[in-house]
């Protein structure tokens, strides 16, 4: 799981406060190898806790916000799916070339038995059967 930034690090550019200090650095990031290139800027270090808002607006789940209170904001988009108000990222068919199966998860490869069974044909009648002796009783 997520570490956390620890409490003096800018939860935006991952930058300390005695680094900012030193090198007049504002708050961005950059990325590239050969030309650095600034990716993202905002207006002001974020030094606080993530708030229920900002985590909302994440897509952080209530259940999970304690966990994600000091996640950088380059891995809050990467927290697990369970931490997530959307859940899973299921493929609802499968992606031979990536290696996907249907009904399993595009992020974190977590498989869905009763969605896979479904979108496969044979599949599709055994769950199809299991429905059915439910329903009669
Ligand atoms: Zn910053
Ligand atoms: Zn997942």
């Amino acid at each position: 799981m997520s570490a956390g930034m620890a409490e003096d690090t800018c939860l935006q550019c991952e930058q300390s406060r005695a680094e900012v200090k030193e090198n007049e650095t504002f708050c961005g990031i950059e990325d590239g190898y050969e030309h650095r290139e600034l990716v993202a800027e905002w207006p002001r270090h974020h030094w606080r806790d993530w708030s229920d808002r900002e985590l909302d607006q994440a897509g952080i789940k209530p259940e999970a916000r304690k966990k994600h209170r000091r996640t950088s904001i380059s891995s809050l988009p990467y927290v697990a799916c369970d931490d997530r108000i959307r859940g899973h990222n299921r493929l609802a068919k499968a992606s031979p070339e990536f290696d996907i199966k249907a009904g399993q998860c595009w992020d974190c490869g977590d498989a869905d038995p009763l969605t896979a069974a479904l979108n496969d044909p044979e599949g599709h009648a055994l769950v199809q059967a299991i429905h059915d002796r439910k329903a009669e009783g």
